[in-house]
């Protein structure tokens, strides 16, 4: 089949959304455009451009504002939705269909007080932050393309104007089904679960007949994915910012980039996003904010699955984020997993020695896969850092995979995308200049890499340069 695009989700009808075409920012022009992704995707780049700009979209988009609703921060709002976004279409190619979404693509139905804009420290935010989460293989949304504008938009200040160009295979949050739950539609819910579950199932998962085998499917598969997603931000040092079930993915994938951050010191209680007072955000609440969020989720089904089911569906999700996080750890660590009481003491004491330390959490790994003297003289405590060292070389006497060096700089990220890199790139790029966007989207798309040219990136920041604020939707 030659790709094309196509509107399934628009044809599930007006109560899923409502039709709407964008308002495309004054005078727009492309900024960076995913050319590995455009490729792999076998999208036009004159597809791409039209798509970024609002204009003019190309033949076969059917844009729509989705309407979800969602729990933001432990309270439930009935009725959100793309407020500032538009799913253009749905590009399929043999074997998949990958939703476009433009951000910032002017006010719709869900806008509520908001402009409907996006600005371009926000969106270039989340460029960045996409790219480096595919390069580091983790689960996540993707950006095709950035657009800017001289228009501006006005925050704090007034600031240049941005779309963005984003691409998954799942638009559905968790707030999907809370909405049609709450809104006491049922048969809604029920065409939404068959969708998703025709969609997103496994081969052989979906049932065309069975509305109740497909409830429990989804759940099973939003449960363990998350649960995988979850294991991989907290062995990565990621903290999501506001992890409200309508950021939240169906298929558990890194959703809603906002004021986001990767730890630079090893903080356990890392809050990233300024206006989280409470810390129900905060770096080492994720795993348990997850299962928060896929209770909300079996809630809002739970007409569809009996109880009991939910409740072994949700128990697979301990054990799903234990074994991955274990199994990635061990691997940073250059270890083969083994369920071994040694090792898991080896990785927790590592782990207090790092967080007392205030050690940097990238920097450790990376050196660590370099030599022992360079993880050495990065924690201040020599007699404790010795003493962890001369375990852990008797750990891997024992349980060395073969080649570690090598196997740990696999998994071992030299670059992440540290808070004060993004601001300097945003406040160049507010100045009209895209080469730190450029240099940063290089090294992030391959992180494990060494790009000896631009080992600057790879700094940790001074301590001024820590705990810069980021906050809420921009
Ligand atoms: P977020 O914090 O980006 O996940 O957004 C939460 C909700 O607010 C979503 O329904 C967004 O569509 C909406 N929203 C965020 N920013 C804007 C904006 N500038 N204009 C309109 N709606 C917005
Ligand atoms: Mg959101």
């Amino acid at each position: 089949m030659p790709a094309k695009f196509d509107n399934s989700f628009a044809r599930l009808g007006p109560e899923f959304g409502t039709r709407q075409m964008p308002l495309p920012l004054a005078n727009a022009t492309l900024i960076h455009l995913n050319q590995a992704l455009a490729e792999a995707l076998a999208l036009p780049q004159e597809a791409v451009q039209q798509m970024v700009l609002g204009e003019p979209l190309p033949p076969g988009c059917e844009p729509l504002a989705m309407v979800y609703a969602g729990h933001q921060f432990g309270g439930f709002s009935p009725q959100l939705g793309d407020g500032r976004g538009l799913l253009l279409g749905e590009w399929c190619t043999a074997g998949n269909r990958w939703d476009l979404h433009l951000k910032g693509a002017g006010r719709t139905p869900y806008s509520r007080f908001g402009d409907g804009r996006a600005v371009l420290r926000s969106s270039l935010r989340e460029y960045l932050g996409s790219a480096a989460m595919q390069g580091l293989g983790i689960p996540t949304t993707q950006a095709l393309a950035l657009a800017g504008s001289r228009q501006t938009v006005m925050r704090e200040r007034a600031e240049p104007g941005a779309t963005l160009l984003r691409v998954t295979r799942c638009h559905i949050r968790f707030g999907h089904f809370e909405y049609f739950f709450y809104q006491n539609q049922q048969p809604l819910l029920e065409k939404l679960v068959n969708y998703c579950a025709s969609r997103y199932l496994a081969q052989g998962q979906y049932s065309p007949d069975d509305t109740r085998a497909n409830a429990r499917a989804l759940l099973a598969l939003a449960t363990r994915s998350t649960a995988k997603l979850i294991a991989h931000w907290q062995a990565t040092g990621f903290a999501h910012g506001v992890m409200n079930t309508d950021n939240m993915s169906l298929i558990g994938e890194t959703f809603d980039f906002g004021p986001y951050g990767f730890l630079d010191d090893f903080e356990p209680g890392f809050i990233c996003n300024h206006s989280d007072d409470q810390g129900r955000y905060a770096f080492d609440r994720q795993a348990a904010i997850g299962l928060w969020n896929l209770n909300a989720l079996a809630h809002s089904l739970s007409g569809l699955i009996a109880i009991d089911d939910i409740k072994t569906e949700l128990a697979h999700y301990q054990h799903t984020l234990s074994e991955t996080y274990y199994t990635l750890m061990m691997g940073k660590l250059g270890l083969k997993a083994q369920a071994n009481e040694t090792q898991q003491a080896l990785l927790q004491d590592l782990l207090t020695l790092l967080a007392a330390n205030r050690t940097d959490y990238t920097g450790f790994f990376r050196a660590l896969s370099e030599s022992a003297e360079q993880a050495r003289d990065l924690i201040t405590d020599r007699p404790g850092a010795l003493q962890w060292l001369e375990r852990y070389s008797a750990c891997c006497n024992q349980a060395a995979v073969p080649e570690r060096e090598t196997y740990m700089r696999a998994r071992n990220p030299k670059f992440i995308l540290r808070n004060y890199l993004a601001q300097q790139a945003i406040e160049s790029a507010e100045a009209g200049d895209f080469s730190m966007l450029e240099d940063l989207f290089t090294v992030l798309s391959a992180p494990y890499d060494e790009h000896p040219g631009h080992s600057a990136l790879a700094k940790p920041p001074a301590a001024h340069q820590k705990h810069l604020p980021v906050s809420c939707s921009s």
